[in-house]
């Protein structure tokens, strides 16, 4: 007989362990102490739980897992301290994770899916296309063993990993919930930015939840035409519709959005791209980032030099757009989502 599969323990939220406390006949101040020990204190075993009776250690461990999280690698950057993390997942999976240090605090970003199905033209993490969503419990795990292996406190997430979130919408909304939740790592969700690629519907979705997350929209091209070039998913939801549920997004929130623009020299750099960008954002309040390409061995992509993305950046400027160009970090250590993945991947198979 096949053993029963043991349930995700970190993925439930604080009322769902209750309820699965009172149904194994236990008092339910039991579910706050276990939804302490692995959010607050990160345990990565029952056997950790010493104020638990022995019994109930043992009856938790028969029909629950803290699903492991092993760390397979760890690349740190000599030039500016940025760590960036493979992690092997109780399937074999591997999701890779980055801890960048800044001024203000340490920020994480984290994958949200094995692989990816989008297929933006210069993006490493959708070369091998999809493998699987990750639970909620996978999500925070990321940052709980970040935080455990830096002996850091993280105050800042980023899904901004290999993976689009809007794809795997639920457990993504419950990773929020959870990660900004008080009887967890408590992070404020003004703290927490998730990107995405445009997934209309659920950008709608998202701005019901009444989260105070800022949202970020990988624009990449400021016309229909340009965005198809490089997003295959502007085939599907175009670029009116996609912004328009951007300013839902902010008039139901109050958070202004986050527009990405990877810097891709030939393709979206040039003057013309400039002048679209500047009618698309001008009169929106917004934030402008933008990122020179990160170039990808499987790709011909190449990203302006220095001087042309200052001038793009000054053009933006001018108009009163609030543009930024993004300090480049972790670039000796296959900074690029999914890159770190990749390599190890195509290393171990050849
Ligand atoms: N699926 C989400 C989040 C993952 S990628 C999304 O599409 O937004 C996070 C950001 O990095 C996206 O804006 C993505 O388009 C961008 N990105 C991916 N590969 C890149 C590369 N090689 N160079 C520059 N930006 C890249």
């Amino acid at each position: 007989m096949q053993e029963q599969a043991k349930k995700d323990i970190a993925s439930f939220g604080l009322q769902e362990l209750k309820k699965e406390m009172e149904g194994m006949g236990e008092k339910t101040f039991r579910a706050d102490q276990i939804y302490q020990w692995i959010h607050q204190k990160l345990a990565d075993d029952f056997s950790e739980m010493t104020n638990l009776p022995a019994a109930l250690r043992e009856k938790l461990d028969a029909g629950y897992e803290i699903r492991k999280m092993e760390m397979a690698r760890r690349q740190v950057s000599r030039t500016d301290g940025t760590n960036k993390f493979l992690f092997s997942l109780t399937d074999g999976s591997m999701v890779e994770s980055v801890l960048m240090r800044y001024k203000h605090g340490n920020s994480v970003c984290i994958s949200s899916q094995v692989g990816c199905r989008m297929g933006c033209r210069f993006c490493a993490s959708t070369l091998g296309g999809l493998e699987r969503n990750l639970t909620a419990s996978e999500m925070l795990r990321q940052i709980y063993r970040i935080q455990k292996i830096s002996k850091e406190r993280v105050s800042n997430v980023v899904v901004m990993g290999s993976g689009e979130p809007l794809d795997n919408y639920e457990n993504f909304v419950r990773f929020v919930r959870m990660l900004s939740d008080k009887d967890g790592l408590n992070i404020s969700q003004r703290n927490i930015t998730a990107s995405t690629c445009g997934i209309v519907p659920n950008i709608y979705r998202l701005a019901e939840e009444k989260f105070q997350i800022t949202l970020a929209l990988s624009l990449h091209g400021a016309s229909q035409e340009k965005r198809r070039e490089l997003l295959p998913v502007a085939n599907k939801y175009a670029l009116d519709e996609v912004i328009r549920a951007c300013d839902d997004y902010f008039t139901a929130t109050g958070r202004r959005i986050t527009f990405e623009y990877s810097l891709v020299h030939g393709v979206n750099d040039m003057e013309e791209d400039a002048a679209s960008l500047i009618s698309l954002l001008e009169k929106r309040n917004c934030h402008l980032n933008l990122i020179p390409v990160n170039p990808v061995r499987e790709t011909n992509y190449r990203r302006p030099d220095k001087k042309s993305a200052n001038n793009f950046k000054n053009k933006l400027e001018k108009h009163g757009i609030n543009v930024t160009i993004r300090r480049e970090l972790g670039s000796d250590i296959d900074g690029a989502c999914g890159q770190l993945r990749r390599r190890t991947m195509i290393s171990e198979n050849s």
